[in-house]
């Protein structure tokens, strides 16, 4: 894989729609002017929708860290879809790929092997990731309705943007879709690109993930990054008390009520084991309990 391979190149026209949004937030917010009424609506339409991102895409979708009824497992696409990132088949499908190969070559968005900003988003924007893989995602490829939802990801943004509009005019439209997608975007990023930068090192994993208490917050829990790569199957991945992550929290508040079950967690000995060598490539699997 070079920079020059055309499947590397960023398909600009294609992208339009992900600039203009960057765009309209701008221009909404400096034709609206500041308005709480607009900042309390993005910061509900941020949690909900990011819930949907960790908890469903990731946690769910991508690492099957709990179990839910299929019915709540639609929920979680339909409310995941709303948040511009395409579906969640698209979403597993590549994110299996980045531990697979966490910032090994092969590594779709690795800061190390291809740069910050390529790891923050220009991935997203480039060719040869435009499609999901099948083969990595064929447990949840079976379910004829998570093949359609993401077939037709972007009539779901539509409809959230278009209801924003009729309910609540401009002010919800640009703040609950425009302001707030724009800054949920780039808080999914973090993990691909801070998260791999900038923290601190529990875990000798063989890539460069980090803990950050601060991106932890802004992100739901999925700061904890080193302790996600050390442990994927785990549901929570702030591994101590003192390590908050509201995703956690609210499917553990979902189990009571029955909605979600089997929610992993860290076995003590995994979470308090810490090896005392780096570890190479070839010494993966003993630090890396799980495939995914
Ligand atoms: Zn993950
Ligand atoms: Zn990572």
């Amino acid at each position: 894989m070079t920079p020059t391979d055309p499947r590397d190149r960023l398909r600009w026209i294609d992208n339009l729609p992900f600039w203009g949004v960057h765009l309209a937030a701008i221009a909404g917010l400096a034709w609206l002017g500041w308005s709480w009424t607009g900042f309390w609506i993005a910061l509900v339409a941020y949690v909900v929708r990011l819930f949907a991102i960790t908890a469903g895409y990731h946690r769910y979708f991508s690492h099957r860290a709990y179990k839910t009824s299929r019915a709540f497992q639609l929920v979680l696409a339909v409310l995941g879809l709303t948040s511009t990132q395409k579906g969640p088949l698209w979403w597993a499908a590549h994110h299996r790929i980045h531990h697979k190969y966490s910032d090994q070559p092969g590594d779709l968005h690795s800061v190390r092997q291809r740069g910050f900003w390529w790891a923050h988003m220009f991935w997203i924007l480039v060719e040869r990731n435009a499609k999901a893989d099948h083969d990595k995602i064929k447990d949840l490829t079976k379910y004829p309705e998570l093949r359609f939802v993401d077939r037709h990801a972007i009539w779901f943004t539509v409809a959230y943007a278009t209801a924003l509009f009729l309910i609540g005019g401009w002010t919800a439209l640009i703040w609950g879709y425009f302001v707030s997608t724009v800054v949920l975007w780039h808080g999914t990023f973090t993990i691909n690109s801070l998260s791999h930068v900038w923290g601190w090192r529990r875990y000798r994993t063989t890539d460069d993930s980090v803990n950050n208490p601060l991106l932890a917050i802004l992100t739901l829990g999925e700061g904890w990054h080193n302790n996600h790569h050390y442990y994927q199957r785990s549901a929570r991945q702030g591994f101590y008390w003192w390590e908050v992550d509201l995703s956690f929290y609210v499917l553990k508040l979902l189990e009571v009520f029955h909605v979600v079950w089997d929610v992993q967690g860290v076995p003590r000995h995994v979470r308090d084991h810490r090896p005392a060598a780096p570890v190479d490539a070839e010494g993966a699997e003993a630090i890396a309990p799980t495939a995914r």
